[in-house]
């Protein structure tokens, strides 16, 4: 591995303490990286102050044609890119392929956005005076990041941040540091300044996360992760009142009723359950089947999950990687154990094969009770758990009961009906006859305990800008 120092002010730093990062399909360590700690995570905010000021100086057009470049770079390397992916987190090389693609695009979408903060200028009603409305970048910016989509997560933070005028200082899951310290040189190469992007890997999170927005020159807090995590970072946030964005878990409904098109709900619900191998806070984690299609759309699901190859993401041939790390796997495991003594049917996989490797296969369960723990948690593995409905009033009314508001997705053939149940779904995102939502283009969210504020579209920007009203007279 090339680059596994911190990256602040442009320099690589090494440090007394580093951490293992494990290959989940082999097991084998393969980088020890270096552990940031409260000293570094100062140097960081002292480079991203310095190199913010000429930044956030330059003209949109200058800001717009780096990041442009940067996604020119990355399409020209995403092969490199998707092998650290696989490398890292274990995912297939077309998943971490796609992976790469969907990272580079931000760049480009942001580089179109950099020149697009649209002001206002109008008359007050009442008075007269001219209402003038700009937009300011919100200040240096402390980004977060999960390990599920090691370059994605971080550069649909980085693009809006760099593009509103913002310095930032990224810290990468410790379980994927990789490609995130691999893109700094190719955002160097592209024209972003020292200093601006800084990369700091810890195994001493909290602390260091804690110190960082406690420092008065933050005014961003932009994170990715666990909402048990993200309800944290909000509390620590309060005490600098930072601007927040929190993109945090999800508990996905699929509702598949009668007059879907069959092939298109099988296509859609096999994208929403395994892209990324179910390790997606968009992933499909409670599929409802009207009652009278539930027996065929299990059997053809099922058909589509077991002829999936399981193996090392580096093979091509390989459809599905191992998860994360044991953990992970233990849980998906532990969530199928819970749902088959309540009743569930094993319709494929359900077992943990032999290492080494954090492998899972690709499981259907159907008759999942309503009590069971994979209907109220995040499953983040490979298991499609499917229940029946009748109704579709009593569908919209379960798959609203959750505390998370993510994304659902719907199947229908009947668009007004489909329409109707998208406007109920209390979801930040719905796929429509889709079982992708994830766009650059596309404001990303969730309403409820999935989040705050929103990553991609126009408003992805908007995140690291201010508002800044003047009232005028002349
Ligand atoms: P996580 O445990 O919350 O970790 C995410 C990041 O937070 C990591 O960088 C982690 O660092 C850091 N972190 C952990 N404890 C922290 C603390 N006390 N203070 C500050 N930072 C801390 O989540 P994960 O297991 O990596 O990711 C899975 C979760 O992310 C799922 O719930 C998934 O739904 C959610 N997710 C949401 C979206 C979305 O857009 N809504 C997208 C992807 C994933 P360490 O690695 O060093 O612990």
């Amino acid at each position: 591995m090339e680059h596994t120092d911190l990256y602040i002010n442009g320099t690589w730093h090494k440090t007394a303490e580093r951490f293992d990062v494990i290959n989940p399909a082999t097991e084998q360590v393969i980088a020890s990286v270096a552990s940031a700690d409260i000293a570094d995570a100062d140097a960081a905010l002292d480079a991203a102050e310095a190199a913010m000021k000429d930044w956030a100086a330059q003209t949109p057009r200058h800001r717009s044609e780096v990041l442009r470049r940067a996604w020119e770079l990355m399409t020209a390397r995403l092969d490199h890119f998707a092998h650290l992916i696989t490398l890292e987190n274990g995912k297939a090389g077309a998943d971490a392929r796609g992976e790469a693609a969907y990272a580079a695009e931000f760049f480009r979408w942001f580089a179109e956005e950099a020149v697009r903060a649209d002001g206002l200028i109008t008359h007050a009603p009442a008075s007269g005076a001219r209402i003038m409305v700009q937009h300011k970048p919100a200040g240096l910016a402390v980004l977060i990041t999960p390990w599920n989509y090691p370059a994605a997560m971080g550069t649909r933070k980085i693009a809006p941040a760099l593009a509103a005028g913002c310095g930032v200082i990224i810290k990468p899951a410790s379980e994927t540091p990789l490609t995130m310290l691999a893109l700094m040189p190719l955002l160097e190469e592209a024209g972003v300044p020292p200093g601006l992007v800084n990369v700091l890997p810890s195994r001493k999170t909290g602390a260091l996360v804690d110190h960082m927005l406690h420092d008065p020159r933050v005014r961003v807090v932009s994170f990715t992760g666990s909402t048990g995590v993200g309800r944290k970072l909000l509390k620590s946030a309060a005490d600098q009142v930072l601007k927040p964005a929190m993109e945090l878990g999800g508990n996905a409904p699929v509702i598949v009723f009668e007059d879907a098109d069959m092939e298109t709900a099988i296509e859609g619900t096999m994208l929403a359950k395994m892209r990324n191998l179910g390790e997606a806070c968009t992933a499909a984690n409670r599929i409802y089947v009207h009652d009278s299609i539930a027996a065929a759309f299990t059997k053809r699901l099922s058909a589509r999950m077991s002829a999936l190859k399981v193996g090392d993401g580096t093979d091509p041939s390989v459809d599905v990687g191992p998860l994360v790390n044991a953990d992970t796997r233990d849980k998906v495991a532990a969530f199928v154990a819970d749902a088959v003594a309540k009743g569930a049917r094993i319709e494929c996989g359900g077992t943990v094969p032999d290492g080494p490797g954090y492998f899972y296969p690709p499981t259907v369960l159907s008759n999942v009770s309503e009590d069971a723990d994979c209907v109220h948690d995040e499953i983040f593995g490979p298991v499609a758990a499917i229940q029946t409905f009748t109704d579709q009033a009593e569908v919209i009314a379960r798959a609203n009961a959750t505390e998370y508001g993510l994304v659902a997705y719907v199947f229908s053939g009947d668009f007004k009906r489909a329409l109707q149940v998208c406007e109920r779904l209390d979801y930040g995102m719905v796929g429509l006859n889709r079982g992708l939502v994830s766009d650059p283009a596309a404001p990303f969210g969730g309403t409820k305990q999935s989040g705050l504020g929103r990553e991609g579209g126009h408003e992805g920007m908007l995140e690291f800008m201010e508002t800044q009203y003047i009232a005028a007279s002349w």
